[in-house]
């Protein structure tokens, strides 16, 4: 047997050796599946579950209750929101692009989305 049907991976986090299958697929930005993940997938939890500790607001259920009421009673601003943390991903040539998006559909949301 060679190993080249399995090739290893090190994890980052616990410095073990581990096959493919123990790394999540991320998929990048072309869409395509890529191994950048450096974690093995409990390091990963683990790193997800401090995560979410570390941000206790946005993963408390109660919180999450109160988001979607939130989303009901604003539906317009949580739209906007959203937006904005997705113009704010955007590389600079895109963000034009996608400003003029926003003033064609929505030209009173732009000054909160793209500022
Ligand atoms: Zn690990």
């Amino acid at each position: 047997m060679d190993n080249t049907s399995h090739p290893l991976k090190v994890c980052q986090m616990c410095k073990k050796h581990l096959t493919l299958d123990h790394f999540y697929r991320r998929k990048n930005r072309k869409g395509e599946y890529s191994w950048k993940t450096s974690y093995c997938k409990s390091c990963d939890i683990q790193k997800k579950n401090k995560y979410q500790a570390q941000n206790k607001d946005v993963y408390n259920p109660g919180k999450n209750k109160y988001k979607r009421n939130y989303y009901r009673k604003n539906p317009e601003k949580v739209k906007i929101i959203q937006k904005r943390y997705y113009y704010n991903k955007l590389p600079p040539d895109k963000k034009e692009q996608y400003k003029q998006k926003i003033i064609d559909k929505h030209p009173d949301w732009v000054q909160q989305i793209c500022y």
